[in-house]
């Protein structure tokens, strides 16, 4: 079933509400269970939670960005077959089925969205923020991406190209951001250290 039904909006701007995450996951994660088992287990149910909210999150992800830093080679595979790039470093499950990994460059900016719900790659990002799943930047940031970056912070010259890509029923995104000048002296994990979520959403840069 793609989650592009639309849920019943709680909006509280730009706030943190864990409590609405936490509902938000079961809602899903029930979803999950019942189209595989047709039942729902509490006991699995809550397994599901529980790996979502501890096992993964944006760490996963900037393991991956870190390794494209340093490996060409993967960084090639990792733009050109996210998905398979993604799982062989073990990441994969719900909402990272179909992972598209698009790159930050000198020319071009990246930010990812779902206009209609709320799909987030989970393997690599974790839970999404609550101001990703709501209606302010959901509609705005597709007609007025440079306003909505800029009070994110970022504020990107008229000569970079912002492309906000929208996730569909099927696919995930997930950006690679540019590695940051005067690094070369740091390990792959020092790197991994500086990617933050909203790097690999595009709200902001590495
Ligand atoms: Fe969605």
């Amino acid at each position: 079933m793609s989650d592009h039904n639309h849920h019943k909006d709680h909006t509280h701007g730009h706030t943190h509400d864990p409590v609405e995450d936490g509902a938000a996951l079961r809602v899903r994660a029930l979803e999950e269970l019942v189209i595989a088992k047709g039942l729902v287990d509490p006991a699995a149910l809550d397994s599901v939670v529980e790996y979502y909210e501890r096992e993964t999150g944006p760490r996963n992800g900037a393991s991956v960005v870190a390794k494209a830093w340093v490996d060409p080679e993967f960084k090639a595979w990792l733009l050109k077959d996210g998905t398979a790039a993604i799982h062989s470093m073990g990441f994969k499950g719900y909402q990272g089925e179909h992972m598209r990994v698009v790159e930050n460059t000198a020319d071009v900016h990246n930010v990812i969205v779902c206009t209609l719900c709320s799909c987030y790659p989970w393997p690599v990002l974790g839970l999404p923020p609550a101001w990703y799943k709501g209606p302010a930047y959901r509609s705005r940031v597709v007609r007025e991406p440079r306003a909505v970056l800029a009070e994110f912070g970022l504020t990107l010259s008229q000569d970079m190209k912002v492309q906000v890509w929208d996730s569909t029923a099927e696919i995930r995104f997930m950006v690679l951001p540019r590695r940051p000048e005067n690094t070369e002296g740091l390990s792959e994990a020092e790197l991994a250290d500086m990617v933050t979520r909203d790097g690999m959403i595009g709200t902001a840069v590495v």
